[in-house]
């Protein structure tokens, strides 16, 4: 999967879009003189997120953006998942495999059980709880996302953002708007936000020093903020 990068020459200034693969170490870049190297969003995630922003903005593919969307959030859950369960195994000595890894993912059918096996891998009851645990998140999700609930948060995740990306990809549904695409963005940038901020704590728990999470408000890749 290739991912979009915005960079700017630092000899001509001008501004250029820059494609990298999803696991690129390093993006490098080269217009005029000088050649730049810089390193890729550290957040699954957020990359994959990049490239539906990039749908929605440069090509209007809207039911392509909501599927890029929809694997965002995924890759991310499958992401947590499977390096907790990891560091899980250093601490029993049992470390599981790749294949281990996705066999118990795999456990948790639909995406609501997943989000909330992936909040209980983190040591939360579920995600609601979570949620409501910290002010800030809560309010985020009062003034700016009318179709999640607190209280229905994993449930209205599949709702709003899975079952539109199942109608694109089990029946070739292409009837989704501008709207509907910048709508699923914000959402799934939402549900990173919200896996991201329990990985913080439970990193931070853990005193696990290469944890590089921040709040969920320093995440805003997708320069779009309309109510969702
Ligand atoms: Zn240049």
């Amino acid at each position: 999967m290739r991912i979009p990068y915005r960079l700017k020459c630092i000899d001509c200034k001008k501004e250029h879009l820059v494609f990298a693969d999803l696991n690129a170490e390093s993006i490098e870049f080269r217009c005029c003189e000088r050649s730049q190297t810089i390193p890729p969003y550290p957040i699954k995630g957020i990359k994959i997120l990049e490239r539906a922003v990039f749908e929605y903005n440069e090509t209007k593919d809207y039911p392509l953006s909501i599927v890029f969307s929809a694997a965002a959030f995924e890759c991310e859950l499958a992401d947590l998942h499977h390096r907790w369960l990891w560091i899980k195994g250093l601490w029993t000595k049992q470390i599981p495999t790749d294949e281990e890894l996705d066999k118990k993912l795999r456990k948790h059918s639909d995406i609501k059980s997943r989000i909330e096996a992936v909040a209980r891998l983190m040591g939360h009851t579920g995600i609601d709880e979570f949620v409501k645990s910290d002010s800030k998140l809560t309010e985020i999700v009062k003034n700016g996302f009318p179709s999640i609930k607190i209280g229905t948060v994993a449930r209205d995740f599949q709702t709003n953002l899975f079952w539109p990306r199942n109608r694109i990809l089990h029946v070739g549904y292409t009837g989704y708007t501008s709207d509907d695409a910048k709508k699923c963005i914000n959402i799934a940038q939402l549900g990173i936000g919200f896996v991201q901020a329990m990985n913080d704590a439970k990193a931070k728990e853990n005193q696990d020093p290469s944890a590089k999470a921040g709040p969920v408000t320093a995440i805003t890749p997708a320069q779009l903020q309309q109510p969702a």
